[in-house]
């Protein structure tokens, strides 16, 4: 099937991009990729009147590194990433998680933005964003703010984006050379969705330390508890006690579940700190 018939609309700045929006009143839509959308738009599950590409947006195709941040386009791709053109706030993790996403021609056209927006639970970048502390820039007719990871992905699907905003930017903290990392992904072949993420990452520069359990159905879960366990012990907790946590996070988790996401948590800590 191919999709329904739409108006391609190329705007010129984010604000332009915002007003086309809500003149669409609902009947509009972002692309990027459209590696997501895409699929959607052949199945007619999606029928938008109007589709505004964002990927020729200026500055959304950029990536810089500032004296605290590093600073990542929208509509940069996976595979510009994976290809090591973005600059690491920790050494080799964006790297790393890129080139988990599916295979090379998803990664050539799909986008970082693209999936945060999209906001897929079993998606990488949501997890591994919220596990570095990163935040987006949604730019709209009013301007832009800033939205923390931990407030952007709302749910399944779901995200805290205004109708007239878009994302333009991604802002991921600049860790300290001495900062470690695990990203671990069960999935049943290499580059699928994951079914179970555990993402890990701890400098003890700055002090901080996150654990994220990714693909749970929802946002990704922060676990504090566990964090602090790492960082008192310098170890993952037993299995056991990973689960007690899942089990009580409030979020409704499978028995099979909790053991996937339990095993990818203590496999994340176990690859960060082995070259600790
Ligand atoms: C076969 C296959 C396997 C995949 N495997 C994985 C995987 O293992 N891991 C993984 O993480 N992902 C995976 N993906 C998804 C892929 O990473 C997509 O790139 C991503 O989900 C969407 O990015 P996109 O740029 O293609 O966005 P699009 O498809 O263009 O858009 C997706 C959604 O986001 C909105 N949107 C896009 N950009 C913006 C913006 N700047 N501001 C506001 N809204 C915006 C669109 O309106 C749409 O609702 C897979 C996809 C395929 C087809």
């Amino acid at each position: 099937m191919k999709p329904a018939p739409f108006d391609l609309i190329r705007p010129t700045d984010p604000a332009a991009a915002g007003l086309a929006l809500a003149a669409g009143d609902g009947t509009a839509k972002v692309v990027s990729g459209s590696q997501s959308l895409g699929p959607m738009l052949n199945l007619r599950l999606a029928r938008p009147e109007q589709l505004i590409d964002v990927t020729s947006l200026p500055g959304l195709t950029a990536m810089r590194e500032t004296a605290t941040h590093v600073e990542i386009g929208a509509a940069v791709t996976h595979a510009r990433i994976e290809d090591g053109e973005c600059p690491e706030p920790i050494a080799g993790i964006l790297h790393h998680v890129a080139g988990g996403i599916a295979y090379r021609a998803v990664r050539n056209r799909g986008t970082i933005g693209g999936s945060l927006c999209h906001a897929d639970p079993a998606a990488d970048w949501v997890t591994a964003m919220t596990a570095l502390g990163a935040s987006v820039i949604a730019t709209g007719p009013g301007g832009a703010r800033e939205i923390a990871m931990t407030d952007f992905m709302l749910g399944a699907y779901r995200t805290a984006l205004a109708t007239n905003e878009i994302v333009t930017l991604i802002r991921i903290p600049r860790h300290s050379v001495e900062a470690r990392w695990g990203y671990y992904k069960i999935c049943r072949k290499v580059g699928e969705f994951a079914d179970a993420i555990g993402a890990f990452v701890a400098d003890p520069v700055s002090r901080t330390c996150r654990v994220v359990f990714g693909a749970t159905g929802g946002a990704p879960l922060l676990s504090a508890e566990l964090a602090g366990h790492v960082a008192r012990t310098g170890a993952p907790a037993e299995i056991a006690a990973v689960k007690e946590v899942l089990a009580n996070s409030g979020q409704a988790l499978s028995e099979i579940k909790i053991h996937q996401l339990a095993v990818a948590h203590r496999r994340s800590v176990l690859e960060a700190l082995a070259d600790a």
